[in-house]
């Protein structure tokens, strides 16, 4: 599944250079990770049984299977702690950015 793409936002100089429509076509994205995130996932590589729980349950999809571990793409994870209190090996800590 490919994320959606980074676009760099530009302010605009002119009125011309205001759209009509949308700012952004669809799967495009002005910022990642949007500074909405006070705390991010941290797994405990040790504890984690790889049963796959919150690769399932992450609510975007954020979370990777990579060689038999989990991996967080921190770029897109919203910080909502769904993975953390749904792991059953407590294997996932919220932590204050
Ligand atoms: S839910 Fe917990 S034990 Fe299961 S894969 Fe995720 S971190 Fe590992
Ligand atoms: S904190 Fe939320 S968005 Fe981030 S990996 Fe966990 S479930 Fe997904």
């Amino acid at each position: 599944m490919s994320r959606p793409k980074h676009t760099e936002y530009k302010i605009p100089q002119h009125i011309n250079d205001y759209p009509t429509g949308p700012q952004y076509e669809a799967g495009f994205l002005p910022e990642k990770n949007a500074g909405w995130r006070t705390f991010k996932p941290v797994v405990n590589h040790d504890e984690c049984i790889y049963c796959l729980r919150c690769y399932l349950l992450c609510p975007d999809g954020t979370i990777m299977k990579d060689n038999g571990k989990i991996k967080i793409d921190m770029d897109y994870c919203k910080g909502c702690g769904v993975c953390a209190h749904e792991c059953p090996k407590d294997a996932i800590e919220m932590v204050k950015e």
